[in-house]
């Protein structure tokens, strides 16, 4: 026998296909607040969002004659016809949400619009109205869910565990929250607050707030536009990665969503300045709405693109512009100076990283002095540094560590050497890993190295990463290995240093099995290997200079120090009271 389903019935499975967990509840309660025109949104939830969630915005609310009827299915106030339909520029139109939701919680709603002296409070368990009354309340709608599929045992038993679905909510809220700059959005888990946006609609501030993890703090602004593509947002330089894609948060007209063309367009534009890793990329992309297919379905985030060439090489350029243009320099942050010596001494404000402006085109540079990086790590594009390397005089050597210069413009610099050596060296056996034709010296008396342990399993795969950085290095009996070869520019002693350490660090329990890996024991070992404090000749540190200006990134070292701090000639005359 055919029958029609009893409306509760029909509710219920309907709710199946909108709401498919507690986030679920959450996107739709958060878009509705979007449409409602709020520009302050709470998100309070406990045990993942299933014992309890509480959205409150501060919308236009609902009329109290209305309010009952937001909960019916296909009850929209967003259209009215087919017209309609063709224009919306609402998140929801279809009216099933509240109606779906009401069907599998226990539901409280309070609303009130400006207009009205009072606003109303429903509660709805399980789709039915249990009271409606009047209430005095804040201008806006609160939604208070508790019990999520407390009716429906089956659907509760798919959820995963409190912190499992606590983590998909914090993430959904993490990248709505980004995608509205201009919406102050607070989240609160188990009354601890997540993060708290200020609406303020800067990008930067915004990513900040809802990332306050530092690694976020120093990103560049990618503008770019072509072919009608734009891209917009924020990326980390080529150094600064993250172990797992978690820092890549793609928007295409404003909707999340992963693509694997995406995914290229970042690749090229770093070009192969990322030895491992996934730098940040936090882009908002538009492009016309006739040039992408979406899967239509409320939870997935698949994207089509007409054209994935054009895509590939609007984000490709984008982030190279930047990339390849921003490098930075430490200033100096004025020492304070002893009672004794100065009187009255104001500290100086901290001085803030400055971006540089001068262009060079370092790949002539290169070319002409027969750059030593192996050819792959070199960069293409013309990079923006302060100063022309060329033009910079040594002015002074102090405490057998820091080489004083200055460039054409009156400021002065203090250049750690062994920050800049370590830089040096860092590229050099990246360069050397990457590339296949090694810049390698032969020595003249091999080094014989003892290692206390036998390598276990890996002592093959350890040899052959070594060899490729540039050394000739082999078993030599038990426990011992001959160097014969080592990379260019490099001390016999920093080799020994440098390989022996490289061993201890994969011993001590690493694997050789990816480049992230390999890329960290030589950011380790490269530390060690330049450790002496030895005091360089003036034609050393020339030529340290020399080998520095050659390095993509002549600015830090590989562990993210300073090799360049600068003094204007303004934090000078400042610090004498001249200013
Ligand atoms: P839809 O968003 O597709 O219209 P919903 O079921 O999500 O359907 O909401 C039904 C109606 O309830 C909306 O069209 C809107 O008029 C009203 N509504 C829902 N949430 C809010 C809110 N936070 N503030 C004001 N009105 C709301
Ligand atoms: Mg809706």
């Amino acid at each position: 026998m055919i029958k029609l389903l009893d409306k509760n019935v029909a509710d219920k499975i309907a709710a199946g296909e909108v709401i498919e967990r507690p986030v679920s509840i959450i996107k739709e309660l958060m878009e509705n607040s979007i449409d409602a025109g709020a520009n302050s949104i709470v998100v309070d939830i406990k045990n993942g969002g299933k014992s309890y969630i509480r959205v409150t915005d501060n919308g236009e609310g609902i009329s109290t004659e209305e309010a009952e009827t937001a909960f019916l299915r296909h009850a929209t106030g967003k259209i009215s016809s087919l017209e309609d339909l063709n224009a919306i520029n609402t998140l929801g139109f279809r009216g099933e949400a509240l109606a779906s939701i009401s069907a599998v919680t226990r539901l409280k709603m309070i609303t009130k619009r400006e207009v009205d002296s009072e606003g109303s409070k429903l509660v709805i368990n399980g789709g039915h109205v249990m009271t409606k009354e009047m209430t005095g309340a804040p201008n806006g709608t609160t939604f208070v869910i508790e019990d999520v599929f407390y009716n429906t045992p089956a659907r509760k038993k798919f959820l995963k565990t409190d912190g499992a679905e606590g983590n998909k909510i914090i993430d959904f809220v993490s990248k709505f929250a980004l995608s509205y700059p201009m919406i102050s959005i607070k989240l609160i888990n188990n009354n601890i607050t997540v993060f708290a946006t200020t609406g303020d609609g800067n990008y930067l501030n915004n990513i900040n707030n809802v990332f306050p993890n530092k690694d976020y703090k120093n990103l560049m602004e990618v503008n770019y536009e072509e072919n009608g593509i734009k891209v917009f947002g924020y990326v980390s330089n080529p150094g600064q990665t993250k172990t797992t894609k978690q820092g890549q948060i793609f928007f295409v007209n404003g909707r999340i969503v992963d693509s694997k063309v995406i995914d290229k367009g970042i690749k090229a534009g770093y070009k192969e300045r990322i030895f491992s890793g996934y730098p940040i990329c936090i882009l908002f992309i538009t492009v016309n709405s006739k040039t992408i297919d979406v899967n239509i379905h409320p939870n997935k985030k698949e994207i089509r693109f007409h054209d994935e060439k054009e895509v590939i090489n609007a984000i490709s350029k984008g982030i190279t512009e930047v990339v390849f243009k921003q490098q930075s320099i430490h200033e100096f942050e004025m020492p304070r100076i002893r009672e004794e010596n100065v009187i009255d001494y104001e500290p100086m404000p901290e001085f803030k990283e400055i971006l540089n402006t001068e262009q060079v085109d370092i790949k002539n540079v290169l070319k002409e002095k027969k750059s030593e990086i192996a050819e792959n790590i070199i960069i293409s594009a013309p990079i923006n540094r302060p100063f022309d390397f060329n033009e910079l005089k040594i002015a002074g050597y102090i405490l057998s560590t820091y080489i004083v210069v200055e460039d054409t413009d009156e400021n002065t610099y203090f250049i750690d050497q062994h920050a800049a050596h370590e830089r040096i060296f860092y590229e050099k056996l990246i360069g050397n890993y990457l590339s296949d034709e090694k810049l390698s010296q032969p020595i003249l008396t091999p080094i014989v190295l003892e290692t206390s342990n036998a390598m276990d399993g890996l002592r093959d795969e350890i040899l052959n990463v070594i060899n490729k950085m540039g050394f000739d290095i082999g078993e030599f009996g038990n426990n011992s290995y001959i160097i014969r070869e080592i990379p260019g520019n490099m001390t016999l002693n920093e080799a020994e240093n440098f390989v022996n350490t490289f061993i201890d660090n994969v011993i001590d329990g690493e694997t050789m099995d990816n480049n992230v890996v390999i890329d960290k024991i030589i950011t380790k070992s490269c530390k060690n290997a330049v450790k002496g404090n030895n005091k360089l000749s003036e034609m050393e540190q020339n030529e340290l200079l020399d080998v520095l200006s050659k390095c993509i990134n002549p600015f830090n070292c590989p562990h993210g120090r300073p090799t360049f701090i600068k003094l204007s000639k303004y934090d000078i005359e400042k610090a004498f009271h001249r200013r």
